[in-house]
């Protein structure tokens, strides 16, 4: 390809010059992590050399006339070309995909090259076999790299290769017809060198796009790949799992298993959004920060309900995020805890109920009071405290039995119950004593709803084994805000009011005021709460005995004046089964 025509001006040297700095610029850029990056830099090295060998050439003339040795010139001439033509040759043995020529044939080439040179140009002198090597090594070089170009046309990607397939192959083309005697047009041409580099360096900037649509689509099926496999973790997994995209919230993936717990139908995954499935939206909140916070969440509870059922259900479960199929995604596998959290729930209830009414029992009683005074002090809010003992109940359990002494309990608690509002708390404090906590109200309306619910008390009707008509009632003693903010006080000055209820003649309230506060001594006055609270020897071990709950319900026959009031009239401000509205109450 040497052309001297190249130095024959300046403008001429530059355009080539430029050409050339262009194609190493994007041999640059191709970058050289490849194999072809190599090939690519032999390349470049193999036709700066023989640019530089054409200067050479174009100086021949030039030293000989000063003198230098007509033999070393042309043998110098000859081996750069000879080395320019190794390069091509590395080239393609970095660009061919079965590495050929390797390693010996290229030394092997060398040494028949360099053999031939010495013998053209030293032993026996040869102007004919010189002229002719000037073209054979360029040729050689690019019909080795034009036919490596092109091995790699059968490839995907090949746009880059082919084009530089073609420009080598044409290049050994001209240098062919040069070979053959058309060499005199061909010096005239001096673009065609610059032409070459240019055309080259867009040949290699197609083959950097190449290169890069190849890793896109080898990334491609390696997600592809990575997809499978987590389609067959899930699928094959006993948990249920299901995938779901971030963006939009859809499932995307969901196995049998999840398929099954969730009722949702196989074919049509992406119609349900994950948020469907939560039954509580602060709890899916909280997973959702969790996420967002870690990534990962292990071993969260999660509240769900299925698409066939109502019922939510209790679920263990560990979430990450993850990418799947080109999107952002959460994976979770799940866990049913439902019958555990069933047990912790009823395991708790029993810690805080009592077995034979289900009211609450004393420990809770005081615990949640003691939080209610705490929000009362700082709202500045009355409160009541109801103490309730059942007038002459050892008469009930002598003449009728303890059964339906426990029939008694059990009426008298749910009517307390049912007559109350959401927010007060009823417990069995004892034996026969009950205690009662009313928020917002103070001593005054506290008497009309103590009065009230005695009433309603009174009207009840248990009976016997022997089908007797069995009524009682109850006696209440009354503390409030007024007189005390701590649930001790609360209690013992109830059971104090209590206890006057008591002396007085029973079915009645008696209300603690302040002034009552300058008798009182705690500590001596505690002694009779003691003797009221204290279990008749048949029931001493009854109290954490497991008694039916529905022992004695049928039994229940309150008048038809309270059953015909709606429990569900019974709000935060109203008592209707006591007949209090709340007019009553201010
Ligand atoms: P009063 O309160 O009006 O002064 O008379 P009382 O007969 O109710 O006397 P006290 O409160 O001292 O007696 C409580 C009785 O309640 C003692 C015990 O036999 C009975 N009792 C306590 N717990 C239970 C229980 O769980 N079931 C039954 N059936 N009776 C109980
Ligand atoms: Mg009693
Ligand atoms: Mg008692």
């Amino acid at each position: 390809m040497g052309n001297i025509e190249i130095f024959s001006s300046t403008a001429n040297f530059m355009t080539t010059f430029i050409t050339l700095l262009i194609l190493l610029f994007a041999v640059i850029y191709a970058g050289q992590d490849s194999k072809i990056g190599k090939g690519l830099w032999f390349l470049f090295s193999g036709l700066f050399l023989e640019f530089i060998t054409s200067w050479v050439g174009f100086k021949i003339t030039e030293y000989y006339n000063a003198g230098a040795s007509i033999n070393f010139l042309v043998f110098l001439e000859l081996l750069m070309l000879l080395i320019s033509m190794i390069f091509l040759a590395l080239s393609a043995s970095q660009i061919l995909v079965n590495n050929v020529p390797e390693v010996p044939v290229i030394s092997a080439i060398t040494v028949i090259g360099l053999v031939a040179i010495v013998f053209f140009v030293f032993i026996t002198p040869d102007g004919n076999m010189v002229a002719n090597m000037r073209f054979i090594f360029p040729l050689a070089g690019f019909a080795y790299i034009s036919a490596s170009f092109w091995s790699q046309k059968s490839h995907q990607f090949n746009a880059g290769f082919i084009t530089a397939g073609v420009i080598t192959a044409v290049v050994a083309f001209f240098i062919g017809l040069k070979l053959v005697g058309v060499e005199y047009v061909m010096l005239k041409m001096w673009y065609l060198p610059a032409l070459t580099y240019i055309s080259l360096a867009v040949a290699v900037m197609m083959m950097k796009v190449d290169m890069m649509a190849k890793k896109v689509e080898a990334g491609e099926l390696e997600i592809e790949k990575y997809n499978r496999r987590i389609e067959e973790i899930i699928k094959s997994s006993p948990f249920p799992i299901i995938i779901s995209r971030l963006s939009d919230d859809r499932l995307i993936l969901a196995n049998n298993n999840a398929v099954k717990l969730f009722g949702i139908q196989p074919t049509e995954i992406e119609r349900y959004r994950l948020k469907d499935f939560f039954a509580d939206s602060e709890n899916r909140k909280l997973l959702n920060e969790r996420l967002e916070q870690e990534k990962e969440v292990q071993d969260f509870e999660i509240l769900v309900k299925a698409f066939n059922g109502d019922t939510p259900f209790w679920l263990l479960t560990s979430a990450n995020i993850i990418d799947y199929n080109y999107d952002i995604a959460l994976y979770a596998a799940f866990q049913d805890i439902t019958s555990r959290k069933n047990r912790e729930a009823l395991l708790k209830n029993q810690a805080i109920r009592d077995p034979l009414t289900s009211l609450y029992n004393r420990r809770y009683f005081e615990e949640e009071v003691s939080k209610k005074i705490g929000q009362a002090r700082t709202t500045g809010g009355s409160y009541s405290v109801l103490m309730i003992d059942a007038d002459h109940f050892k008469r009930v359990n002598d003449t009728y039995g303890h059964k339906i002494g426990d029939k008694v309990l059990i009426e008298l608690s749910s009517t307390c119950e049912r007559a109350l509002r959401d927010n007060d708390i009823v417990a069995r404090y004892g034996g026969e004593e009950f205690v009662i906590f009313l928020p917002d109200i103070d001593a005054e309306k506290a008497r009309t709803v103590a009065d009230r619910l005695r009433e309603t008390i009174a009207k009840i009707v248990v009976y016997s084994d022997d089908n007797e008509p069995i009524h009682f009632t109850v006696s209440i003693g009354i503390s409030s805000s007024e007189v005390s903010d701590n649930i001790d006080m609360l209690i013992k000055t109830a059971d104090e009011a209590l206890y006057r209820a008591k002396e007085n003649g029973r079915n009645r309230s008696e209300i603690f005021t302040r002034a009552d506060l300058d008798n009182f001594h705690a500590d001596e006055n505690s002694a009779h709460k003691d003797q009221t609270s204290q279990l008749h020897p048949i029931f001493a071990k009854e109290e954490n005995q497991e008694i039916s709950l529905l022992d004695g319900i049928g039994a229940n026959h309150i008048t038809e004046e309270n059953t015909n009031i709606e429990e569900k009239e019974k709000d935060d401000g109203y008592y209707p089964i006591l007949g209090i509205d709340d007019e009553d109450l201010k």
